[in-house]
C-alpha cells in the first residue's frame, strides 16, 4: 500500500519536474544531496524534490500540537519533534540555537501562534528567514476573542484586549481536529503525499469523537454550578462550548506573564465570596501558592484543583495524550464543581 502510493508520488514528481524543466530557462541549481532514506526508496534518477514520507520531519511547539502531529505522522509516516519540554509553560518559553537551527531543517514548523509562544516570535522570524516553513494553525481555526465565558466584571477587564484572540483553542476539540486537518492537507500539499491528509482525517475523527466523553463530563455539572475561576485567562473555548461561566482569573491575562496586582486579588477575593466560588482551577505547571493565598483570603473551603492546561501531562500520568489530558480535564472540572 504504502509503496504503491510512494511510486505515484514519485512518478508525480517526475513529471512536474519535466513541467518545471520546459518551462524555465534558467540553470538548474544543483540536486540537493538524497538521504540515506531517499535513495534506498527513490527510483535511481528521480529528483529528491518530494522527501520520502519515512524522511518528513515536522517540528510542532506545544505538547499538545507534537501529540497531534505524531499521530498523524505515525500514520503517513516521519517524525516529530517537540519543542517544549512536558510541563512547559508556553507563554515563558524561548528556543536554543540549536532549536531554531532544527526549525530550518524541518519540513514544516507547526506552531499554536495568536500570540501563545511569545518567546520565540524572533526565532520563528530568523528561523522563516533561513528557509523554515512556519506554520502557525491558531489563526485559521476561527479563533475566539479574549473574555468569552466571562461575566460583567470579566468583560470590563476583557474589554481592555477587546481586539486580542484567545490562543488556547485546544480547549475546544473540535478546532483542534480542525488544526490536525489543515496540518495534514499543509503536509500533503508540501510533500505531494495525500496520506497525510487521509491520516489526519482519521486523527481529527479520532478528536470529535473522544470529545463525547469530555462533553459527557462538562454537561453533569448542574447549570447553576458551571463557574470556573482559573489561574490565568486559558478557558474561554471551554467556557463558550460548554455554556460555562469564567467568574474570575488568579492573573487577569490570556498570559501567564502578567502579573495580578492587589487590586486585582482583591477583586477576585470579592467575586469568589460573590459567587460562592468552591473551587480555583488552578495549572499544574505553575505554583498554586498564589491560588491558595487568594482561597485563605476568602476564609471560604475553596479546592484548588490544578488542571492539566498548557502541556501535556508525563507519560505516566492521566494526560499523557491531547485526548487523554481534555478528558482528565473535564473530569477534574465536574468533579471539582459537583464534589
Ligand atoms: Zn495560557
Amino acid at each position: 500500500m504504502r509503496k504503491a502510493a510512494f511510486i505515484l508520488i514519485a512518478a508525480a514528481t517526475l513529471v512536474i519536474s519535466a513541467c518545471g524543466s520546459a518551462d524555465s530557462s534558467a540553470p538548474q541549481p544543483p540536486a540537493p544531496v538524497s538521504t540515506a532514506a531517499s535513495v534506498a526508496a527513490t527510483p535511481a534518477g528521480t529528483p529528491a524534490e518530494s522527501p520520502t514520507a519515512s524522511a518528513v520531519n515536522v517540528l510542532a511547539t506545544t505538547t499538545m500540537l507534537g501529540d497531534v502531529v505524531g499521530q498523524i505522522l505515525a500514520c503517513a509516516g516521519g517524525t516529530v519533534t517537540v519543542l517544549m519540554p512536558t510541563g512547559t509553560d508556553p507563554h515563558d518559553f524561548s528556543a536554543s540555537s540549536d532549536q531554531v537551527a532544527a526549525m530550518v531543517t524541518a519540513n514544516l514548523v507547526v506552531a499554536n501562534g495568536l500570540g501563545l509562544e511569545a518567546g520565540l516570535t524572533d526565532a520563528f522570524e530568523n528561523a522563516a528567514a533561513d528557509g523554515a516553513k512556519v506554520f502557525e494553525v491558531g489563526p485559521l481555526v476561527n479563533p475566539i476573542e479574549l473574555g468569552a465565558g466571562a461575566n460583567e466584571h470579566g468583560e470590563e477587564e476583557a474589554g481592555q484586549e477587546h481586539d486580542s484572540l484567545d490562543p488556547h483553542f485546544w480547549f475546544d476539540m473540535n478546532r483542534m481536529a480542525l488544526a490536525a486537518e489543515l496540518i495534514g492537507a499543509e503536509l500533503a500539499d508540501s510533500t505531494g503525499d495525500g496520506a497525510y491528509a487521509t491520516c489526519a482525517a482519521t486523527t481529527a475523527v479520532n478528536i470529535r469523537t473522544a470529545e463525547a466523553g469530555v462533553r459527557s463530563a462538562l454537561d453533569s455539572v448542574p447549570a447553576d454550578q458551571r463557574i470556573l475561576v482559573t489561574d490565568h485567562e486559558a478557558l474561554g473555548y471551554l467556557a463558550d462550548t460548554y455554556g460555562y461561566e469564567i467568574a474570575g482569573t488568579v492573573i487577569p491575562s490570556s498570559s501567564t506573564l502578567a502579573e495580578p496586582s492587589s487590586g486585582d486579588l482583591a477583586d477576585l477575593v470579592a467575586t469568589l465570596k460573590a459567587e460562592g466560588v468552591t473551587a480555583i482551577f488552578a495549572n499544574v505547571a505553575q505554583t498554586t501558592s498564589l491560588a491558595e493565598a487568594v482561597a485563605a483570603e476568602t476564609g471560604m473551603p475553596i479546592k484548588i484543583i490544578p488542571l492539566y492546561v498548557e502541556s501535556l501531562g508525563a507519560p505516566d500520568s492521566p494526560a499523557a495524550t491531547y485526548i487523554a489530558m481534555m478528558q482528565a480535564n473535564a473530569d477534574l472540572i465536574a468533579g471539582g464543581l459537583k464534589g
